[in-house]
């Protein structure tokens, strides 16, 4: 597949003329009131600014609105103040530690709140950073768990020993990722039947003296489960009983963890399981701020091998980072305290519980029309996936996501993995700012939708790919 390429050379030369009239800003201050800069290589000379600003603006009308983009995890509603804060903050760069000092003791802070937040036995002993999100920390986390496998393991690797990571079919594509760009084997257990995560025999059964660690997800982006971290552990727990061995668990809780600990105490899945070596979440999530945060976290510094944490100048001192990146912007880290402190665990509570029972009441109006099945309800992530009755021959899930992004509703339709690529599923994410007067706007449409849909033949999107919105 190719990535971003360049011209396409089939387009006419006239289509690259774009007339600026005067509405677009101060006449050109240099030709006349047309230009045809090339939009595929450097323009010779200047444009005014409020010309360039039209025309970018304009272009980027045709996006989709992000508030009806039902495929997102991430974070597309904040509040002024918090827009405010990060306009501010736009020009730091997170890695200046000696430059910013606060926006370094705020990052400081915002690891000790997660910490706490996700019951570490010593809070100030767990150790953690920011990262650009999810991906990178599940990148640094997998990283921790290899170095640490290998320096058990130095006698046999690199030279016959191939290290192995544990994890359901159903992982995000970060792992995938992780595991090509750092030579790990991926050992993926298949969905089976009704079970679309991971489950704990399986994993267990998969480990053997070359797995560096199990992921468990918290939850899925197939379907908004959660799968059973507890039971995993002890699972492990177990075969360490009977064989010795002493595998780490890592949470990818992009999502989730920050969501259980507000909606659901109770459920054991973090640091209070010994066995929980470190977890990561996506401040850009349920973390609630714009695209560009993330967080990795270890139960311990014993956790994290001390050769993978470089040091940066701090006030005279250093200060130790861990990151891909070197530069990266600050104002997120920013908007993450503001958030933290302007929520608290009260209003992170109330704020997923509305998230949460607008899934749960559009899942239940979604069951009630008769023509779904629905897999989840929305009563872990506030997210869940829903298949076309098994009588239902006239349309698929196909169809419906077709038809809704016609209403400007993006609701994706995927086939999930192996072994249940017989079935496909439609996704809806609820976040905050997805209200239930959205919601029943929604079902308005898809009701709308509904007898035209049943009156087909057969169901009529051929190209499935093309129908599928992206859904991680
Ligand atoms: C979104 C997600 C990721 C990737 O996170 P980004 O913040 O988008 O990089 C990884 N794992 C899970 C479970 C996710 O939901």
């Amino acid at each position: 597949m190719p990535l971003h390429q360049g011209p396409d050379a089939s387009q006419p030369e006239h289509e690259r003329r774009l007339a600026l009239n005067p509405f677009y800003g101060a006449a050109d201050p240099i030709g006349g009131m047309t230009e045809a800069p090339p939009r595929h290589q450097l323009p010779d000379g200047p444009l005014p600014p409020m010309s360039a600003y039209q025309l970018v603006h304009d272009e980027l009308m045709l996006d989709g609105n992000s508030r009806l983009n039902l495929a997102t995890f991430v974070t597309t509603w904040m509040e002024p103040q918090a827009g405010v804060l990060m306009s501010e903050c736009r020009d730091k760069n997170m890695i200046d530690k000696d430059e910013y000092p606060r926006t370094a003791e705020l990052e400081r802070r915002c690891v000790a709140m997660l910490a706490d937040l996700w019951n570490a036995p010593d809070p100030a002993a767990a150790v953690g950073c920011s990262t650009t999100g999810s991906s990178e920390a599940c990148m640094l986390a997998g990283l921790a768990l290899k170095r640490r496998w290998t320096k058990r393991n130095a006698d046999r690797y690199p030279a016959s020993a191939r290290p192995n990571l544990v994890m359901g079919v159903n992982v995000q594509v970060c792992w995938e990722k992780f595991c090509e760009f750092w030579e790990v084997e991926p050992r993926l257990v298949p969905m089976e039947g009704d079970r679309f995560h991971l489950d704990a025999e399986t994993a267990a059964a998969l480990c053997d003296e070359n797995t560096i660690g199990v992921v468990a997800v918290l939850g899925s982006t197939f379907d908004g489960s959660y799968e059973p971290v507890a039971e995993i552990c002890a699972a492990l727990d177990a075969l360490q009983e009977r064989t010795g061995l002493d595998i780490p668990v890592h949470v990818d809780g992009a999502s989730g963890a920050m969501v259980a600990p507000f909606l659901d105490e109770d459920l054991v899945w973090d640091f209070r399981l010994p066995r929980v070596s470190s977890i990561n979440t996506s401040g850009h999530k349920y973390g609630l701020v714009y695209p560009g945060v993330g967080w990795a976290l270890w139960r311990s510094p014993v956790e994290l091998p001390e050769e993978l944490v470089f040091r940066v100048n701090y006030l005279g001192g250093d200060m130790p980072t861990f990151a891909l990146n070197f530069s990266r912007p600050g104002a997120q880290v920013v908007a993450q305290y503001y958030t933290f402190l302007r929520l608290g665990r009260e209003g992170y509570r109330a704020v997923q519980q509305t998230s949460r029972d607008v899934a749960r009441g559009l899942a239940e109006r979604i069951e009630a029309m008769g023509d779904f099945q629905l897999l989840t309800h929305g009563n872990q992530l506030p997210v869940f996936a829903f298949t076309t009755a098994p009588d239902v021959t006239s349309f698929d899930v196909f169809d419906i996501s077709r038809r809704l992004r016609e209403q400007g509703w993006l609701v994706p339709a995927y086939t999930f993995p192996a072994n249940r690529e017989d079935l496909s599923v439609l996704r809806v994410v609820c976040r905050n700012g997805f209200s239930a007067d959205l919601a029943g706007l929604l079902i308005e449409d898809l009701s709308r939708l509904l007898p035209e849909l049943r009156r087909q033949s057969r169901p009529f999107t051929h190209d499935k790919a093309a129908a599928t919105s992206f859904h991680h």
